[in-house]
């Protein structure tokens, strides 16, 4: 079951030129930051309330969110929701058609399961679900 928004991805080229930002324009603060080297990128967590933000700046030009850049510019990368059980919940997607990028959930940034969903077949939205370790 779904039962919240965990966080938005947001690619950056640099999560330093960026942080600025974040932290003095909106006064956010930076809670966590981690290099995830599955997805060749960089993180920086910011929480809004119990929502919170993931900053990802590619560490390679293969990396998926280094081709995302280049294809769309910076921006809004992913939607991540929270799931009480990420097997159940991909396979309910998967049983209702919709094409995932992971049929296995591995470990994404902060310890957590996460999946993604294909674009493709989301109405243009990368979808994660993401759920901590059992
Ligand atoms: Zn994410």
């Amino acid at each position: 079951m779904i039962t919240r928004i965990d966080h938005l991805g947001i690619a950056v080229r640099s999560i330093e030129a960026a942080l600025p930002y974040y932290e003095k324009a909106l006064g956010l603060k930076c809670a966590h930051r981690e290099e995830v080297p599955s997805q060749q990128v960089k993180t920086a967590f910011f929480d809004v309330g119990e929502v919170h933000l993931e900053l990802l700046e590619p560490t390679s030009p293969e990396s998926p969110v280094a081709k995302f850049i280049e294809k769309n510019g910076e921006g809004i990368h992913h939607i991540a929701f929270a799931t009480t059980d990420i097997n159940g919940q991909l396979g309910q997607a998967k049983g209702a058609g919709t094409r995932l990028i992971h049929e296995q959930p591995f470990e994404g940034a902060a310890g957590k399961l996460v999946a993604f969903l294909h674009p493709k077949s989301t109405f243009g939205v990368l979808t994660e679900f993401c759920a901590p370790k059992a």
